[in-house]
C-alpha cells in the first residue's frame, strides 16, 4: 500500500490560546486534502482549545514536548497520558531545538520515543546534521547514529507507524531549503537505515517527511521525491500559505 503523505506544522512557541483558534478558522478550509494527514503540533495551552476548533475537520492535534514520567512531583512538565487524554495523537520529539536550547540527547530521546507509543501517540522523531557536519562529509553518518540510538529498542511494529521528519539544521527557519536532491538522498538514507535495522516491510512503511524552510513554493517538487511523504513545516504553517502546502498536488 502507498504511504499517505503527512504534512505537520510545528507552530513552536507562537500563538497564544485565542490567536491559535483564530489561525484555525483562518485555516479551516485551506488544509482540506484527501490525500494527505495534516497535523498541527502547538504549544502546550494550546492544545486542549485547538482539539476544539479543529473537531469535526480532519485535522488532528499533536504536542511539541512531554515529559517521560507518566505523573508526580516534576513541576511545569506535561506527560504523554495528559497528552492522550487531552486529544493529541502525534508529538514531535528531537527536534533540533530541543536538542540544542534544552540538552535533550539521544538516551533521553529514546525514552521518550518508548513513552509516547505506551500513552498511545505517535512520534514525529526530528534528525538532522549542522552546516559543518554537512561541509565535513558526515551528514549520513550522524543521522545514522541518531536514529539507530533514538529508536534503541523499539520494536517493528511501532516503527512501522511512526513519523521521520529530516530537518537539516542549517535548513530550519533560515529560508535556505536544502535542495531536492540533498533531501531525496537523506531521507531515502533513512529509509536504508530502517531496512537494516528492521526489514523491507518497516523500511517501506515509516513515514518520512523534509522540514526547513519548506514553502509553498518548493513543496510540490519536495514531496514528490519517492522517499519524502510530506513536511514538517514551521514558519509557513502559522499564515494561509500552510493550506498550499496541504495542497502542493493541486
Ligand atoms: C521546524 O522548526 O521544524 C521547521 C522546519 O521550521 P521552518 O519551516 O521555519 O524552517
Amino acid at each position: 500500500m502507498a504511504r499517505r503523505k503527512i504534512v505537520a506544522g510545528n507552530w513552536k512557541m507562537n500563538m497564544t490560546p485565542s490567536q491559535a483558534v483564530e489561525l484555525c478558522a483562518t485555516l479551516k478550509d485551506l488544509v482540506k486534502n484527501n490525500k494527505v494527514d495534516v497535523v498541527y503540533c502547538v504549544p502546550a495551552i494550546d492544545i486542549v482549545p485547538v482539539v476544539k476548533a479543529v473537531k469535526g475537520t480532519r485535522v488532528k492535534v499533536g504536542a511539541e514536548n512531554f515529559y517521560i514520567e507518566d505523573k508526580g512531583a516534576y513541576t511545569g512538565e506535561i506527560s504523554a497520558p495528559m497528552l492522550k487524554d487531552a486529544g493529541v495523537e502525534y508529538v514531535i520529539i528531537g527536534h533540533s531545538e530541543r536538542r540544542e536550547y534544552f540538552k535533550e540527547d539521544d538516551a533521553f530521546l529514546n525514552k521518550k520515543v518508548k513513552k509516547a507509543f505506551e500513552a498511545g501517540l505517535t512520534p514525529i522523531l526530528c534528525c538532522g546534521e549542522s552546516l559543518e557536519q554537512r561541509e565535513m562529509g558526515v551528514t549520513m553518518d550522524w543521522i545514522r547514529l541518531q536514529i539507530k540510538s533514538d529508536l534503541y529498542g523499539v520494536p517493528a511494529e511501532q516503527v512501522a507507524k511512526m513519523v521521520i521528519a529530516y530537518e537539516p539544521i542549517w535548513a530550519i527557519g533560515t529560508g535556505k531549503t536544502a535542495t531536492t536532491e540533498q533531501a531525496e538522498e537523506v531521507c531515502k538514507g533513512i529509509r536504508a537505515c530502517i531496512k537494516e535495522m528492521y526489514d523491507a516491510a518497516t523500511a517501506k512503511s515509516v513515514r518520512i517527511q523534509y522540514g526547513g524552510s519548506v514553502s509553498a513554493s518548493n513543496a510540490a517538487e519536495l514531496f514528490a521525491q519517492p522517499d519524502i511523504d510530506g513536511g514538517l513545516v514551521g514558519g509557513a504553517s502559522l499564515k494561509a500559505d500552510f493550506g498550499k502546502i496541504v495542497n502542493y498536488d493541486k
